[in-house]
């Protein structure tokens, strides 16, 4: 077994840790991932896999320039590409037989390119089974998550990041699943359609609350909202309660009818018209950074040019700027 720092550790002695940012979107827009939206809708859960993770064995050097450049923009976390890269999903897409060698061919792309320069986290996603079938699929989903974290521990992950539930019941399924392997984990809900309650009808507080009480050392919001609409659901999680918490927000702008970019006209195939500005990322890194949040990472949008921003809002004497 690989000596490693634990990320729980890392976050108490530095007090932030900057993680990375997005990247089945951006090599989406390299022209490396394909995103479906040619035969068919997107956004639903219900299709074929879509932005599914084999490029990881397809275009492997896409995929490791990409870890590179968030190294280089100073990520301290590279996030292996194993986000959908559950059987069922990768079966979708044509690639179940396949999920041992993307799992662990994107874990080991992310090993060779953060060395020891960065912890490499495994990224364990929702199955999309509880929004097409609801609470039945819980066994189903319980096997599905068992099986990638196994994957995933077998090719030495540091940590897991469990990213883009919408589901509660889901999440605490996947927290479970990741205390069996031992490994330390940072636990991000996402909110869609609805910032105030996730699909399940709990709020962010609530939230925070049950994946504390079920085991994640530290919790948050992850993907589908701008940093800016992000910060009232973050607060909300901060005052629930005390172990660190996660931002990783989208790089692209939402409506308050719509808070959510997956369900915009925009997705998938006009994500340049809603690009966010890094300024906002910049400006965001400083309120995060006096508001005591203790991991900040970028979701969709977010590329190395936003992860730079974030370094220089937290740069910035605390106190500097503000929304
Ligand atoms: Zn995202």
């Amino acid at each position: 077994m690989r000596q490693t720092e634990n990320i729980l550790d890392r976050i108490a002695k530095q007090g932030m840790v900057l993680g990375d940012g997005g990247y089945l979107l951006e090599l989406e827009r390299r022209g490396w991932v394909d995103s479906g939206s040619g035969r068919e809708k997107v956004g639903t859960g219900k299709g074929s896999g879509q932005f599914t993770p084999e490029v990881a064995i397809e275009h492997p050097d896409a995929l490791r320039e990409l870890h590179r450049e968030f190294l280089n923009a100073g990520s301290q976390v590279l996030q292996a590409l194993t986000f959908f890269g559950t059987r069922e999903k990768l079966n979708r897409a044509g690639y179940g037989e396949q999920t041992e060698a993307i799992n662990s061919a994107a874990v080991r792309i992310a090993r060779e390119i953060a060395r020891d320069s960065a912890l490499v986290a495994g990224s364990v996603s929702r199955t999309q089974l509880f929004e097409r079938e609801g609470p039945s699929a819980a066994g189903h989903v319980r096997s599905l998550i068992t099986e990638q974290i196994r994957l995933l521990a077998e090719a030495e992950v540091d940590f897991l990041i469990l990213e883009t539930f919408f589901h509660l019941e889901e999440m605490l399924i996947a927290i479970e699943c990741a205390r069996v392997s031992g490994l330390p984990m940072v636990a991000t809900m996402t909110f869609r359609p609805k910032v105030s309650e996730c699909s399940d009808g709990h709020s962010p507080g609530n939230c925070a609350r049950a994946m504390v009480d079920a085991g994640a050392g530290a919790v948050g919001a992850m993907c589908e909202q701008e940093p800016e609409r992000m910060l009232a659901i973050i607060r909300e999680m901060r005052q629930a309660v005390s172990v660190p918490i996660a931002a990783q927000p989208a790089a692209f702008r939402t409506s308050d009818a719509t808070p959510c970019f997956t369900k915009l006209p925009q997705f998938p195939d006009e994500m340049e018209a809603i690009q966010l500005p890094r300024s906002s990322f910049e400006r965001f890194a400083a309120q995060a950074k006096a508001e005591g949040i203790q991991f900040l990472g970028g979701c969709c949008g977010c590329n190395a040019a936003y992860i730079h921003a974030f370094s220089r809002g937290l740069a910035a004497p605390t106190g500097s700027q503000a929304w």
